[in-house]
């Protein structure tokens, strides 16, 4: 037998698992400071939370949802995202009666079955954030900053860019609907096969097709915002207002309509430049209907998920030196007498604080500080009979290359000898 990993899935290697913490502990920080605490969700819902919330014709429903039927018969789903599972917890453990605002965050692998390529994998990781509760645009405006200032304390800004649209009402983007068919239908033959399709399904979602040849038609298409009621005009305002009042760079793309129905008003993307035709890092918006749609009470709510695979591929392109493990100490110890003192203070180094790797499989000293090198301890601490018959510990500062002799006795204040 060959064992072999699914198409589309892969491991994060204990080489790349450094830069993945860093990435992940900077967003909980910056969740947190923005107030928001975690939720944890499983990883397969029922069917039905993404059929009717996502809606039948985005693309995840359509052609990209694992699904299959349970030992009951009934039809369950690897989750393909994140906020209907959260809006799901939400609705099932009252949350908005316990408190009239809820501000959660997750983080976790999602799964759609799509093309496999850099930067677009089959499982993948997302982190997000949704907050149930406020209709006002002070909300989306803080939202977009929490994203914005993962970008920024990431030093990615310069890299992204960040896209914001309303797509109104649902009653806005039915005469918008109207107007948009009335428009592509006559030029239906310069529109690509997957276009055509969407005009008779959702032919808001031809506005973002990438495809060459509908470039241009798509570019004179009519534009969401002159369909706006006063109120979404209004919100959409206000939220260019706030992001310019705290210097949140953004630009106004008429065409980004986001794949999935419970949108509402406010949408935007983070985008960049290195990724390719990955390009999307980031995305959310507002959603005032999902969580009635799926049988919860009417409540407003706004939020978004950045796909961390893109992310750190963005990071190791501008940030492409190495993140390593820290070792603080090798422990090298030869002959049985002197293993046993090194699993002995290997463990009292690492109740001080330390990370100490025990040399422990009786290689010599020349292997041993290979292999301390290789993992960049800064010290190690060498023990061999001679050493221990004279009560004493040679301390190796790696990266000067010095040697010094302690009495054994020290170990118990190790960490000021080398502080
Ligand atoms: P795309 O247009 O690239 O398919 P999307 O609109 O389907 O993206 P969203 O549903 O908005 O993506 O998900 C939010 C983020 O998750 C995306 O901006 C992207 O960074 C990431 N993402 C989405 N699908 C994948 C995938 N298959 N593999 C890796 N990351 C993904
Ligand atoms: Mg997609």
């Amino acid at each position: 037998m060959k064992v072999k990993s699914i198409r589309g899935f892969r491991d994060i290697l204990p080489e790349e698992i450094k830069r993945w913490h860093f990435i992940e502990e900077k967003c909980r920080k910056i969740f947190e400071k923005y107030g928001f605490s975690e939720i944890r969700i499983p990883i397969l819902e029922q069917t039905d939370i993404y059929t009717s919330g996502l809606g039948d014709t985005s693309d995840i429903v359509s052609k990209e949802m694992y699904t299959f039927e349970d030992r009951d018969g009934t039809s369950i789903t690897l989750r393909p995202e994140g906020t209907a599972g959260v809006v799901r917890s939400f609705i099932e453990n009252s949350m908005g009666k316990k408190s009239p605002v809820n501000k959660l965050y997750y983080s976790g692998m999602m799964f759609r079955h799509e093309r496999p390529q850099k930067g677009r994998y089959r499982g993948f990781n997302q982190m997000g954030a949704e907050c149930f509760g406020s209709e006002s645009a002070y909300c989306d405006a803080d939202i977009i900053s929490m994203l914005w200032s993962i970008f920024s304390e990431l030093e990615l800004n310069n890299h992204v860019k960040l896209e914001i649209n309303s797509i109104g009402t649902s009653e806005d983007r039915a005469k918008f609907r109207e107007e948009l068919v009335n428009y592509f239908e006559p030029q239906k033959d310069n529109l690509c096969d997957d276009c055509k399709r969407k005009l008779d399904t959702n032919p808001l979602r031809i506005l973002d097709c990438k495809v060459e040849t509908c470039l241009t038609t798509i570019g004179k298409a009519p534009s969401i915002l002159d369909f706006l009621s006063i109120d979404s005009k209004n919100h959409f305002e206000k939220i260019k207002f706030l992001l310019e009042k705290i210097d949140i760079p953004f630009t106004v793309n008429p065409k980004i309509v986001r794949g999935l129905d419970y949108y509402t008003d406010t949408v935007f993307e983070l985008t960049t430049d290195k990724l390719g035709s990955q390009n999307a890092v980031g995305a959310g918006g507002r959603y005032d209907v999902l969580v009635k749609q799926l049988g919860g009470p009417d409540t407003p709510a706004v939020g978004f998920a950045i796909g961390l695979e893109r992310l750190i591929l963005l990071h190791e392109q501008v940030f492409p030196e190495e993140y390593r493990q820290n070792v603080d100490i090798y422990v090298a110890s030869l002959g049985e007498k002197a293993l046993n003192e090194g699993i002995y203070i290997s463990n009292i180094l690492r109740k001080q604080g330390l990370n100490v790797e025990y040399g422990f499989d009786k290689k010599s000293f020349k292997s041993q500080l290979k292999r301390a090198n290789k993992i960049n301890a800064k010290y190690t601490i060498i023990i061999g009979e001679d050493e221990l018959d004279r009560n004493v510990f040679k301390l190796r500062n790696m990266k000067l290359s010095e040697e010094k002799e302690y009495s054994l006795d020290e170990i118990e204040n190790f960490i000021n000898l080398i502080s």
